[in-house]
Order: C-alpha cells, then structure tokens, then sequence
C-alpha cells in the first residue's frame, strides 16, 4: 500500500479493532498554528526557571531508565499538596491522563458505569469507554453543581468528578462531592487539574476514604505540559492497584528531574503566575461582560462564553490571529468558546477581536 492509499484509508475499520473502540473517535482538536493560542489551558508565561534549567543539563541521563515509579517525584509532591499526604498515598503517570487511564483500567471491568457530569473532560469519558465501561452522561444542577442525587442513583463502577470542571470552569459545591461519596459504592474520581485556581481540594476525602482517588497535573499552572508529569492521590491500596494497571517507567527522566525541580525551586514563581491569572481571569472576565457576552463564572485558568454561533466566532478570531476552543451544541448550554486566560496583553488582542467579531454581527 502507498503512504498516499494509506492516508485515504485512515477512516476504514481495521479488521482487529476490539469492540469497543470501534466508535472511538482519535482525539484531534484544531492545532492549526495561529498568533495567540488560547485553546488549551497551558500556562502562557512559560516553562518555570529551575525546570528548564534542569532539562538542558540533563541529557546524560537519558541513556539508562528512569527510576520505577519516581519515590523521589512523590516526596516532593507530598509536600507539597500537604493535608499529610506521603508518598505512598501517591501515583504519578505520564500526563495525569495516564493516571485516569490506568485508574479505570485497573479498577473497573467491561460493561460497568462510568458515571459522568455532562459535559465535562472528553478524554475522561474515552478512558472509560476504552475500557469497555458504559458511559453514563448526567446533566449539570442548577449553577453548574452537580446533581449528587442522580450520580448516586447511575450506580457507578466508576464517578468521574472534575473539579472545577472543564470546560465549565466552575468546582463541585463540597457538599455535592461529599453526597456522591457517601451514596455511592464505586470508585469517585476527582481531577483537580485546575486546582491551583480555584484554593479548594477535596485531598483530605482522598486520605479518609479508600474509593475517592483526587488527580492533579504539571500541565497547567506549572507550565509543563509538553512533559507530560501527572499524579493521583488516594488510600496506599487503591495507588497500588493503579500503578499496576500504570506499569513501570512511564515517568520519563526528563519530566521527573523537571517536575522535581519545579517542586523545589519554581514554587514561588508558579505561584504568583497563578495570581496574575486569576486577577486577569476576574477583569477578564468584567470586560467580556461588558461586551454583550454570557461568561460563566470560572474558577479556573479558562472562561467559558455561552455564544450564538460558536464555530462562526472562532473563526472570525482565528482570522485575527487568536485562537479559542469551539464548543458547538453543549448540553443544558447550547454554543460556547473556551479560551485560555494569560498575561494581560494577550487578553487585550483576545478582547478587540471579540470586539470586531461583536460589532460585526449586531
Ligand atoms: C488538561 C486537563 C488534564 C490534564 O491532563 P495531563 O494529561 O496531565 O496533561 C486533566 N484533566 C482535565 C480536566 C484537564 O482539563
């Protein structure tokens, strides 16, 4: 076959597939490149300065193995996510997707629930069906909580919590999380990758009860994500059974050492990148009110605008050279567009094309 007959047959079904990834769709948002990405919710200062210092040095060590299962990365993550977690309480993966995956994987077996906030974190819900588990999507409560009563009542296998979710930007109410680990029997998930913006956690349910796993990341308010360094947190036996579905390695040299620097060095400058961000997300946020558009209220380091045409607004500003996620048809929302919050001058082009794009359509 040629690379061209190949490329053609991309969409056939390949005679091995296992069933249930036969509707499983390849996960490709729009890279196309453009002048200010707004679309991912990576950190738009950067990389932190220890981290990078530590990549250029660290080329030797990348001829042998990385440790197992990174006891030093987890040391370090220990403290710093504090409530006395120790590191035996903590998994790290590549990406913490690969802490979800494995997770799910590990826990769960084909045809069980899994249970989710809709909508939420797409990949979330394609670990759960490559696992073979049933996807079931509940609607949002009133003010973007969930609705513990019916998560509960979905008998979940697995409950997929993401707090503050994306793409919404807004956190669980702590009393929804608490109903929905007291009332159900399955394994909760809690993915904090925005933890960082919102000052609240659920890390201490993590440690009180063996069925709620928190996950974090490196990928967003560290600005590490081209890393791929991920963790969860939970009871020592629930980490195990994870890291066995994880398997050794996965943490490469680099991301550790990085992730170890950044723990150690870059505190102080994650921290106040966290600051600006959540000043720029709160005028942000007044300013695009000031527009004519519906933000919700994020917690977070994105926004997200209820819009008439969400597809046709992100083009007219990928026209301008800005790029934001399109996010047409969301249930109980209708058309929205995620963008990213970062330093202010990128904001400043963000609002005169959602300015233009405005004045254009009234
Ligand atoms: C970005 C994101 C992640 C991050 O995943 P990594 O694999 O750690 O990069 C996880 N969960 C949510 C909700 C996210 O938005």
């Amino acid at each position: 076959m040629t690379v061209s007959s190949a490329v053609q047959n991309a969409d056939e079904r390949y005679a091995l597939a296992r069933a249930a990834y036969r509707e499983i769709p390849l996960y490709t948002p729009d890279k196309t490149p453009v002048a200010i990405d707004l679309r991912d919710n990576t950190n738009l200062w950067g990389v932190p300065p220890a981290a990078a210092r530590v990549i250029a040095d660290a080329a030797r060590a990348v001829a042998r193995y990385p440790t197992l299962y990174s006891m030093d990365l987890k040391r370090r993550i220990a403290e710093y996510v504090g409530h006395g977690v120790t590191p035996e309480s903590i998994v790290v993966g590549c990406g913490s997707d690969e802490v979800l995956g494995s997770a799910i994987r590990g826990l769960a077996e084909p045809g069980d629930h899994f249970v989710y906030s809709d909508p939420t974190f797409p990949m979330a819900v394609l670990y759960g069906r490559m696992a073979g588990l049933t996807p079931v999507p509940i609607p949002f409560a009133a003010d973007w909580d969930i609705d513990p009563d019916a998560i509960s009542a979905a008998r979940g296998r697995v409950i997929y919590v993401c707090s503050p979710n994306n793409p919404t930007g807004v956190p669980a109410s702590r009393a929804s999380i608490e109903a929905v680990v007291t009332n159900s029997d399955g394994l909760v998930i809690i993915d904090e990758a925005y933890a960082e913006f919102a000052g609240v956690t659920s890390v201490d349910l993590a440690l009180e009860n063996d069925r709620v796993l928190v996950t974090r990341t490196f990928s967003k308010a560290f600005g590490l994500a081209g890393l791929r360094v991920g963790y969860g947190i939970g009871a020592p036996a629930l980490i195990r059974e994870i890291e066995k579905a994880r398997g050794p390695y996965t943490v490469n040299a680099l991301a550790e050492r990085a992730a170890v620097a950044a723990l150690t060095e870059d505190l102080e400058w994650v921290r106040e990148r966290v600051a600006e961000t959540v000043a720029n997300r709160v005028r942000l946020r007044e300013k695009i009110a000031e527009l004519g558009f519906a933000p919700l209220p994020s917690e977070s380091n994105f926004i997200l605008l209820v819009v008439r045409d969400a597809v046709g607004l992100t083009g007219r500003l990928f026209d301008l050279g800005v790029g934001i996620r399109p996010y047409p048809k969301l249930p109980r929302i209708g058309d929205a567009v995620r963008m990213t919050v970062g330093p202010w001058s990128m904001m400043q082009t963000l609002l005169s094309g959602l300015r233009t794009a405005h004045n254009e359509w009234l």
